[in-house]
């Protein structure tokens, strides 16, 4: 690592930066002292010759899940290795085989997606290989889980339990069929003993990483509380902290109503350039995958519209009560009428208790309603979607809202001509952690299947960059400080192993750094470009 005084010249690179002719920079304290050609560049402690490289600002993820990906390595992985029921039950049964007598099975990555046969397996199917052991297979994203006959007794579910409030117990023909959604998943979750912290944090720290050989910079973690319940959660974290923290620049929403928050004693922190916890996190409504994403009209292939995770009116309390003690708000938000309540709620607490610049934030906004959009403005509230679902699920997204809905789906063009701030994350595990599938997706507007999601909402490719560099740092109340390459800004920089301003989408995907810079210093290299 360097020394606070030693400066650094990166040298003969394209800079993504206004300047348009500068192909250098100096850095001095962690700051970008000087930008312009590499003839005119001061004297410097070391130089890096960038051969030629794109450097754009460090990234980031404005919704990411590490400590779920975290979880995911911890337990049994299923996700996309698993490509048919018969391999599926071939894990679980080794898994299970390998547990103590009574210890719970848990995968954290498991998606019907990823099969062949396009279904759940059925709970005796779970029970012929778990050899009694309660078994849970959380679907990816923690909307849905497939319990076996063990796991749904420990939660004393049986064909008589009523489905409880925000969540649904599964039954065909009077039987369980093992399959839980929202609230009733979480209950069988939450029966699970909590992870280690040691083993936690160091499967943190190989998620932190990853970010890093992607140009990520600064992470807001998505859901502090979603996988473990926030108590376990946060103290994981905070050892976490004790112990050196992440290079990351981190951000947490924290999953927990304002009750909560201050019975813990929790305040929002402010702007804080490492370790920022101003932020509560709602979930409004499900997902588009369970149908538990909430719609005015039903779902193109199934009787149902969704649902609201709690009574509206109690949403509506606790976003007043939120706002007026100074948090910054975000929810989860995927249906139009989960969308409209939310933006209804944000609208209501700006009544009550007017704020300037609140910069409340709306996660994922997959499906608008007509009103949306003014509603945004109004609030100058900021989006934060998920291109990179349009590939990975676009065309099965598009199959569950069908027709004219799934020509709304992830608005792009829309957003930024509105002037609406755009966000760009992954929300990783749940979509690839690649911020380059994401932009490419933004660009080309199409699904892995070929499939064209509405031409009109493309972002150029200079857009989808700002919306993953300034975008993301706006979120977290950086601007100003970080995210452009400019004289002052922080040296958070990405040096990339191609030129994504000059490429077509499906080149820009697979896009790796070779240099990620953190505040002037190193936080990743693939050794191909070494200081002098
Ligand atoms: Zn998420």
């Amino acid at each position: 690592m360097p020394s606070e005084a030693a400066t650094l010249l990166l040298r003969g690179g394209r800079l993504a930066a206004a300047q348009r002719d500068a192909d250098s920079l100096l850095i001095a304290a962690g700051r970008i002292a000087w930008i312009g050609r590499a003839e005119d560049a001061p004297a410097a402690d070391r130089v890096i010759d960038l051969q030629g490289s794109r450097v754009v600002p460090g990234l980031t993820d404005a919704h990411a899940h590490l400590f779920m990906r975290a979880q995911e390595l911890l337990n049994l992985e299923l996700g996309p290795k698993a490509t048919s029921i018969a391999e599926l039950l071939q894990r679980l049964q080794a898994a299970c085989a390998a547990a103590a007598p009574g210890e719970w099975v848990m995968s954290a990555d498991y998606s019907e997606q990823f099969l062949h046969e396009r279904r759940h397996p059925t709970r005796a199917e779970l029970d012929a290989v778990s050899g009694g052991r309660p078994v849970l297979l959380r679907r990816s994203g923690g909307h849905l889980s497939v319990a076996n006959t063990a796991a749904l007794q420990c939660a004393g579910f049986d064909a008589a339990t009523p489905d409880p409030q925000g969540g649904t117990i599964e039954r065909e023909n009077g039987e369980l069929t093992g399959v839980l959604t929202e609230n009733a998943a979480d209950i069988v979750a939450a029966l699970i003993p909590p992870p280690s912290q040691a083993r936690s944090i160091a499967a943190i720290r190989k998620v932190a990483d990853a970010c890093l050989r992607y140009g990520i910079v600064a992470v807001t973690e998505a859901a502090v509380g979603f996988n473990n319940g926030f108590d376990i959660e946060w103290a994981i974290w905070n050892a976490l902290r004790r112990e050196g923290g992440l290079p990351l620049r981190m951000g947490f929403m924290l999953r927990i109503d304002p009750a909560d928050a201050r019975r813990l004693s929790l305040k929002p922190s402010g702007v804080d350039p490492h370790w920022q916890v101003r932020t509560l996190k709602f979930f409004v409504d499900g997902i588009i995958g369970a149908r538990t994403a909430a719609f005015f009209a039903p779902y193109a292939d199934r009787d149902t519209s969704g649902l609201l995770m709690e009574p509206p009116d109690e949403l509506r309390a606790k976003v007043i009560e939120g706002h007026a003690e100074g948090w910054q708000l975000a929810a989860h938000v995927i249906g139009d009428r989960g969308i409209a309540h939310w933006l209804d709620c944000l609208a209501a607490a700006q009544a009550a208790a007017p704020r300037a610049d609140a910069r409340h934030r709306v996660e994922h906004f997959a499906v608008r309603g007509p009103q949306a959009v003014a509603q945004l403005q109004a609030l100058g509230a900021v989006v934060v979607p998920q291109y990179g679902f349009l590939r990975r699920l676009g065309a099965s997204f598009a199959e569950a809202v069908g027709g004219a809905r799934a020509q709304q789906l992830y608005p792009g063009r829309t957003l930024q001509d509105a002037g609406i701030v755009i966000a760009g994350s992954s929300d990783h595990p749940i979509g690839p952690l690649s911020p380059y599938l994401g932009m490419a997706a933004a660009i080309d507007r199409r699904a892995a299947s070929g499939l064209l999601l509405n031409a009109a909402e493309a972002l150029t490719v200079d857009e989808a960059l700002a919306a993953y560099t300034a975008g993301g740092a706006f979120a977290m109340g950086h601007d100003g400080w970080r995210g452009r390459i400019a004289a002052g800004q922080a040296a958070d920089l990405a040096v990339l192993d191609r030129d994504i301003l000059e490429l077509p989408p499906p080149a820009i995907e697979t896009t790796a750094a070779r240099l990620t810079l953190i505040a002037g210093d190193v936080a990743f290299s693939d050794g191909t470009l070494a200081p002098k």
